[in-house]
């Protein structure tokens, strides 16, 4: 999935959730669950394979979801009421993509550490792909449903 589904997930959960010690892990099982939803993703591997990175359109989808990623964590932090609520939420919206985080200096640093390597594996593996119509909306259903309930 998109970074900004996962934080939208990560960051109802410790809303709802509000104990630290619950939300972030269950934030971060929430990346894996996720993975299982049919979804589109730029295909940052295959690139990478054929031409060392990924492409720059798919550099700029990822750049674009991540500042979205960003704001809306932020935002849905900042309206916490309290501090240490807005801290649990942060800390949950970080774990909710820290899966992918992993990923991160092997498409763009050209890190090809072997834990790295094996771990995208092991995230493939677990993946649903759509095509990108169907796979994009079934993101847009997910924040939408994070959102909801949210604001419930
Ligand atoms: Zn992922």
């Amino acid at each position: 999935m998109l970074e900004t589904p996962h934080v939208a997930v990560g960051a109802a959960i410790a809303t709802k959730v509000v104990n630290p010690a619950l939300a972030i892990p269950l934030a971060f099982g929430s990346h894996f669950l996720l993975e299982k939803v049919p979804h589109w993703n730029p295909h940052l591997n295959t690139e990478t394979e054929k031409y060392g990175k990924p492409t720059k359109n798919s550099t700029i989808i990822v750049i674009a979801d991540a500042s979205l990623a960003l704001l809306l964590g932020g935002f849905l932090a900042f309206r916490a009421p309290d501090i240490n609520h807005s801290i649990t939420i942060l800390a949950a919206c970080f774990a909710s993509v820290l899966p992918d985080l992993i990923e991160a200096p092997y498409f763009f640093l050209r890190v090809r550490a072997k834990f790295i390597k094996r771990w995208i594996k092991f995230q493939k593996s677990l993946q649903e792909d759509a095509d990108v119509v169907p796979g994009l909306i079934t993101q847009v259903i997910t924040i939408m449903a994070a959102l909801a309930w949210i604001f419930a």
